[in-house]
């Protein structure tokens, strides 16, 4: 029988903290607080340290307040509430300390470095009143520290990486974490459910992507994912992002259908790894000789690619699909980075700013991790003298033009602007650049 709680003042309650989690089924975390012996309670907090950096109509955190509404009204049925607080993390547990006599706070483990950070500053701060805080994986089937080379270092490179993720995994033993099965140990709780333009922000429409999750999408992946033009990839990325779906649902789904989605999948994780070993990529190039590059920098070159109106269709389209709809396919994220990086010459740090404001789907690592793939810095990264050939890119990914068209409508009409670079040239002084810097060193 399960248990029923009345939430009192007095009364002791579990707090689950939810972060990059925003659901209530399979949520690890989640799970374990449920099955504690303590009402649990369930907090949002709108961290400014984190929402102070963004504008005020963010797509991101609209897609957060809409999916916390939902939240919300599924604890409702069960006769609770979701407490959602706005501040900083450190003053919100304070506060909520004083209100309510806390045994344990649980979370799933966020690995970027700013998370970690403030997670051990929460983990101290409720040390100091005998307040448990409790961590558990969630967002990842690996955790970084999980995969390592032999000799306990972690891997650089994702090949063997994928092997070893691959070796570390029987699907017969993935765990499920059932929490919506326990909803029933939720505190009795009822407080209001704030607006978002009550703390200051600005309500915007946000379409959340449909997603590909049919058995025949996985089957025929491995062909239609280089193909922009058609719905090809799953559109998982904003879902994974916010964890509005398990990380281990999807694999025990996908994983007996195709193995280059799974490989996608560990790219995901490989790079949260690589950013959680080495944190230091979030301002360098993860090979430090790299960071002697003299960029170019050409202001104008760069508001031309931000603009989707450098003379270059394949790049062009890319670009304005990101501007209109916060998404990009990979594709066209590996044409746009090596054009920006490799034909202007442009600081890989300058694109990947932009991106991270523009993408809906945006994650430091795996935005990170692309970046430096296609500048040629990072860890197995392209090497520096394999540089795309915009024209190849095209006849080869949209050999009809139907994604470009579907995104420059005035292709082939004077109003489209003319190549700002020579290719072939910029390739040329792009490499001597390169290679200069590096044999500097
Ligand atoms: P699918 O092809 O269906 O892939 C399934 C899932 O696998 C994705 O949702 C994603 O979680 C993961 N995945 C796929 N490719 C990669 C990859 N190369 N690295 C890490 N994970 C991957 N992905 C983000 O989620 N956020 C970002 O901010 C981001 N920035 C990128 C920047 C650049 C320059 C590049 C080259 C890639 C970037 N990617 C990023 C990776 C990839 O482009 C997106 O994950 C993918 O396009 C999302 O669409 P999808 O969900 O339909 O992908």
């Amino acid at each position: 029988m399960q248990a029923v709680f009345l939430c009192s003042l007095m009364e002791k309650l579990n707090v689950f903290w939810m972060r990059r989690d925003l659901r209530l089924h399979d949520n690890h975390a989640l799970y374990q607080a449920l099955r504690g012996d303590c009402p649990v309670l369930v907090l949002f907090i709108l961290d400014t340290d984190i929402l102070d950096e963004l504008p005020k109509d963010d797509p991101g955190l609209n897609l957060i307040y809409d999916t916390l509404e939902t939240i919300n009204s599924q604890l409702r049925k069960e006769g609770s509430s979701l407490l959602v607080k706005h501040g900083k993390v450190e003053t919100v547990f304070k506060a909520i300390q004083k209100t309510y006599d806390i045994q344990t706070v649980f979370t799933n483990e966020d690995y970027e470095p700013y998370a970690i950070q403030r997670d051990q500053m929460v983990a101290d701060l409720l040390a100091k009143s005998n307040i448990q805080f409790k961590t558990f994986t969630d967002q990842v089937i690996h955790p970084p520290q999980a995969i390592l080379k032999s000799d306990g270092s972690p891997y650089q490179v994702f090949t063997p990486y994928m092997k070893a993720w691959r070796k570390q995994f029987d699907l017969q033993k993935l765990e499920d974490y059932p929490s919506e099965k326990h909803l029933t140990n939720l505190a009795k709780l009822d407080v209001m459910f704030p607006s978002l333009e009550s703390f200051g922000y600005q309500r915007k429409a946000v379409d959340l992507p449909k997603l590909n999750w049919d058995e025949s999408f996985f089957r025929d992946y491995e062909n239609t994912r280089d193909i922009p033009s058609v719905n090809g990839t799953s559109r998982m990325s904003v879902h994974l992002r916010f964890g509005l779906i398990s990380i281990r649902r999807l694999m025990r789904y996908s994983f007996p259908l195709s193995d280059v989605f799974v490989n996608e999948l560990i790219w995901r994780e490989f790079y949260m790894m690589i950013l959680f070993h080495y944190p230091n990529v979030v301002d360098s190039a993860f090979k430090p000789q790299y960071d002697q590059i003299p960029w170019r920098n050409s202001e104008g070159e760069f508001k031309a690619w931000c603009e989707g109106k450098t003379g270059f269709p394949i790049v062009d389209a890319g670009m304005r699909q990101l501007n209109e709809t916060g998404y990009m396919h990979n594709r066209l994220r590996m044409i746009t980075a090596s054009f920006l990086v490799k034909d202007l010459l442009i600081d890989w740090r300058w694109g990947e700013a932009y991106f991270a404001e523009k993408l809906l789907d945006f994650d430091l690592s795996a935005n990170n991790g692309g970046w430096q793939w296609a500048a040629g810095t990072g860890c197995d990264a392209a090497p520096y003298f394999r540089i795309f050939n915009p024209d190849s890119q095209q006849k080869k990914f949209d050999p009809q033009m139907q994604y470009i068209k579907a995104w420059i409508p005035e292709l082939n009409t004077p109003s489209y602007p003319k190549p700002i670079v020579d290719h072939k040239k910029a390739r040329e002084i792009t490499l001597a650049v390169y290679k200069a810097a590096l044999n500097a060193n």
